[in-house]
């Protein structure tokens, strides 16, 4: 794949919304990251084109998707989430600050296009459970879907896949606890015979969630798309 440049979203969209300083180097900055830590922070690098997950040269697998690759057909994401990265996602979730869901849709739609990815039929965001978004008041991954949805030119549904189920923070579970914790949370009744949607998020980590969304849309005869804002790294130790 060619070198590409990281795409600049035009400052006077976000102007009106932003605070005006990066936040990662508090430089003035009419976009949540100013040019400079959007490239270092969220660079175009080789990843996992079934994960995320960065790795030695672009379009590769990495050894767990060799091994055990993911039902969807590729996943994209603009960086690691880890330190500075995360406080922007911790900003949106817990800030309130609804406007970073929609940067990183804007950034996530320019790079789908960049990297040539399919267009989907549409955009479906993992959704909340009910109680979840009265908690929160919106949905980041609906912020993050719309923009996406709208960037690639197809429609985003809100409705078509819902939480079935509430349960606690995904976060605080090992690996095999979420996969049981999150089976059977998701419901889809639409058909989606022969089409191809793309399933948005905030951050993946073990993907277990992502796992079971696909896993209903399948049932449903659709094929699936993943993109997600940040991928959790490699944990080093392991
Ligand atoms: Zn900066
Ligand atoms: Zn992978």
């Amino acid at each position: 794949m060619p070198a590409l440049a990281p795409p600049i979203l035009p400052a006077s969209r976000w102007s009106a919304l932003w605070p005006g300083r990066c936040a990662h180097c508090d430089a003035r900055s009419g976009t949540p990251l100013c040019p400079d830590c959007l490239q270092r922070d969220l660079p175009l690098q080789p990843r996992c084109r079934a994960c995320g997950i960065a790795v030695q040269t672009d379009g590769a697998l990495c050894g767990s998707c060799l091994l055990h690759p993911p039902h969807w057909n590729g996943a994209l994401t603009l960086g690691d989430y880890r330190f500075p990265n995360d406080r922007l996602i911790l900003r949106m979730k817990f800030g309130g600050e609804p406007a970073l869901g929609r940067w990183f849709g804007d950034l996530l739609a320019a790079r789908w296009l960049q990297h040539g990815l399919p267009r989907p039929d549409a955009v479906l965001p993992i959704p909340l459970s009910r109680q979840r978004l009265l908690e929160r008041g919106f949905n980041p991954a609906w912020e993050m879907a719309q923009r996406m949805a709208r960037g690639l030119g197809r429609p985003a549904q809100a409705h078509s896949l819902l939480r079935v189920r509430h349960g606690q923070a995904q976060s605080s579970l090992p690996l095999e606890a979420r996969k049981r914790h999150i089976r059977g949370a998701y419901a889809c009744t639409p058909r989606w015979d022969g089409q191809t949607l793309l399933l948005v998020d905030d951050v993946m980590t073990s993907g277990a969630t992502l796992a079971e969304a696909t896993r209903v849309l399948l049932q449903q005869g659709a094929a699936v798309w993943v993109a997600v804002a940040l991928r959790t790294p490699l944990d080093p130790a392991s």
